[in-house]
């Protein structure tokens, strides 16, 4: 099976790698990459100026152009721009408790554990019906103090609501390398309900870089046929 890493951080966000570095070591490990940067109010690339530079770097670099943009959050650049991309991913960082936001790397557990994953699910699913996502970004992670009732949080009725709207919207489900996600359970649930797969390794350092070795075992787990795996299309390029 060809090789794939759809998930790679830069200097252009939260990573110290630069393209250059990333698309040599690409070469060398014969692995197609896209970059995939934080497309957010809460990083460098958050106007139009920055997005640019951004998309002239990767496209001088040969790599494919993606971009992460924080799910619940308005899109930083217009239509125009977003088009540019060769795909989008969107990636849960937050959930709106109304009151407050939580966000997931913080070290304390949400009070109310199914008040969250309620509204979790339900900002993810608002996005892949309103948004232009072509991915969603490491789908079912859960914050440190709640990865332990993984399986009982992400039951198969949860699953089946996200998994039905994904495939009924042809957004791909990553499978998150750095944090392998989803859980095996989940995955061979939506390979039955019709889901198309990206990879992807959320890779911010060097020694992460194409670390998608999760997401192969699956895929030879489940015979996971590559016609269910991600493969975007290079756009061409504007003059
Ligand atoms: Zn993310
Ligand atoms: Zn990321």
């Amino acid at each position: 099976m060809k090789k794939i890493d759809l998930h790679v951080h830069t200097v252009h966000s939260d990573s110290p790698l630069t393209v250059a570095e990333v698309a040599r070591r690409a070469r060398r490990a014969k692995v197609t990459v896209g970059i995939c940067d934080h497309l957010s109010p809460y990083h460098k690339m958050f106007e139009a100026g920055a997005f640019d530079d951004y998309v002239a770097d990767i496209r001088g670099h040969g790599l494919l152009l993606g971009a992460e943009y924080c799910i619940g959050e308005t899109i930083p650049v217009d239509d125009e721009r977003l088009a540019e991309l060769d795909y989008l991913e969107g990636g849960l960082h937050a959930v709106d408790l109304g009151d407050k936001k939580y966000f997931f790397w913080g070290s304390e557990a949400p009070e109310d554990a199914d008040a969250f994953v309620d509204r979790y699910l339900e900002t993810t699913l608002a996005a892949v019906a309103n948004d232009p996502l072509d991915v969603i970004a490491h789908p079912t992670y859960l914050p440190a103090p709640l990865s332990e009732r993984y399986d009982e949080i992400w039951d198969e009725r949860r699953c089946r609501e996200l998994w039905g709207a994904a495939a009924a919207r042809g957004v791909a489900v990553e499978i998150s390398g750095r944090w392998s996600v989803p859980g095996p359970r989940q995955i061979e649930l939506a390979l039955e309900m019709g889901a198309t797969f990206a990879v992807g390794s959320d890779a911010h350092r060097r020694e992460e870089l194409f670390d998608v070795g999760y997401a192969y075992r699956m895929f030879e787990l489940f015979n996971v046929p590559e016609g269910r795996i991600f493969w975007p299309k290079r756009k061409k390029i504007k003059k």
